[in-house]
Order: C-alpha cells, then sequence, then structure tokens
C-alpha cells in the first residue's frame, strides 16, 4: 500500500508523537473536576482523536449545564505540561519516515491533526520530528483549526490533499484514533491503523484497510 501512493498522511498525536497519555490523563482530570468523574481509561476510548468542542458539548450535557470553559482549562494544563515535558516519539515513526524517503519514487508526506498548531509545534519540536517536515510555516502540515472542520468530518484529509495537488485515491493515512480512520474513509483514502491504544477490532471496523500494533510492521514492506 506504501509503495503505491503519492502521498502518506499522518496523524499527529499517537501516531507520531506520544502525547496521548498526557491528554487522556488530563481530559480525565479535568472532565472528573466539572463533576463527571471519569478516568483515564474512560477518556481515551471515548474522546482520544475527537474535537474538543464535541468534549464540552458531552459533558454539558452530562453534568445539566453548558461549560465552554472547559476547553480553555484543559487546553492551559496541556500546553503547561507539554512544555515542561519532553514529549517521546512513536516507535518506529522515524525509521519510517527515512524509509519512504528511500524509496525509489518517494511519496510526499504531510501531518494532518486535529489539534490546534500550537500543540503540534510543542509535540513535534519536543520530539525531534518537526524539522523532518520542514517546520511549523511549512506547506505540509495541516491543523483542522485551519478550517474548522475536524475528523471525523473527512475535511481536513481532503483540504490536506487539494493543497499538495493528488487525489484522495492517491492517499494513504497513517491514523490511531477511530474518528481519524472514519474521517479518511469518508475521504476516499485507503487507511492504515495503528493499534497502540485503540484494540485493532475498533480501527477494522471502522474501515483501516490493514492495522498494525506497531509502525515498525510496516517497514519490510518498504524494502525494495
Ligand atoms: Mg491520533
Amino acid at each position: 500500500m506504501l509503495t503505491d501512493c503519492d502521498l502518506v498522511i499522518f496523524d499527529c498525536d499517537g501516531v507520531l508523537v506520544d502525547t496521548e497519555p498526557i491528554t487522556t490523563r488530563l481530559v480525565a482530570e479535568c472532565v472528573s473536576e466539572m463533576g463527571w468523574p471519569i478516568d483515564q481509561a474512560y477518556a481515551a476510548e471515548h474522546f482520544k482523536g475527537r474535537p474538543l468542542g464535541e468534549l464540552c458539548d458531552r459533558v454539558g450535557e452530562r453534568i445539566g449545564r453548558p461549560c465552554p470553559e472547559l476547553a480553555e482549562i484543559f487546553r492551559e494544563r496541556m500546553y503547561a505540561e507539554m512544555e515542561s515535558t519532553r514529549i517521546g516519539t512513536i516507535e518506529g515513526a522515524a525509521e519510517l519516515l527515512d524509509a519512504l524517503g528511500a524509496l525509489p519514487s518517494p511519496p510526499a508526506v504531510c501531518v494532518a491533526s486535529n489539534g490546534p498548531r500550537r500543540k503540534m509545534a510543542i509535540s513535534l519540536s519536543s520530539a525531534g520530528l518537526l524539522d523532518r517536515f520542514g517546520g511549523m510555516d511549512s506547506p505540509v502540515i495541516f491543523s483542522a483549526y485551519d478550517i474548522e472542520r475536524w475528523k471525523p468530518d473527512p475535511g481536513l484529509f481532503l483540504h490536506a490533499a487539494a493543497s499538495m495537488g493528488i487525489e484522495p485515491s492517491r492517499c494513504v493515512v497513517i491514523e490511531d484514533s477511530t474518528s481519524g480512520i472514519e474521517a479518511a474513509v469518508s475521504a476516499s483514502m485507503r487507511v492504515i491503523g495503528l493499534a497502540n491504544l485503540t484494540p485493532a477490532s475498533a480501527l477494522r471496523e471502522r474501515g483501516a484497510d490493514l492495522v498494525v500494533g506497531c509502525l515498525t510492521e510496516l517497514l519490510p514492506m518498504l524494502r525494495c
């Protein structure tokens, strides 16, 4: 699949950078403080990879009052924590980028995230991956906030492909969340599911063409 495409679209959180343990813990903490006690596992299962606005809506319904302040409280804590912690790289991400770049006809690569650009900048830089995509001003870094459409809406992936001049059928998406798999399927793109936090069965059910437990499993198919 990866040797027969023109663009590989990487999700950011959970595919390139190991931010999900931080964000799911903070979601659980903030939501619990608003009056709906949930743990990190629940936050990961129900809110990982979903738009922050949707989280506020769900919590508001649950506690019986709107809570738009939740987004700001969560973001402030997330930035504070990410700026004071070294964010790890997802295992195999750097090797996969190297292997794609070494193909005889390398596909283009880009990043497409539901997160804001500031979060992408902090995490990709901390993990040592930002330079590989040409920095935050590079035309291959896409945030859902740029177009105000969040996965599972396919808009972000379609925007990325169109910006890079590549047909959706020639794109392969790599995603770790069910919302990202849904977005890729809706965009008529092929999609590889990375089952590091979300169960493989859940990614397959949403339509992943291939599911791996670790990005290193993709390396053998790139060796010529
Ligand atoms: Mg993700």
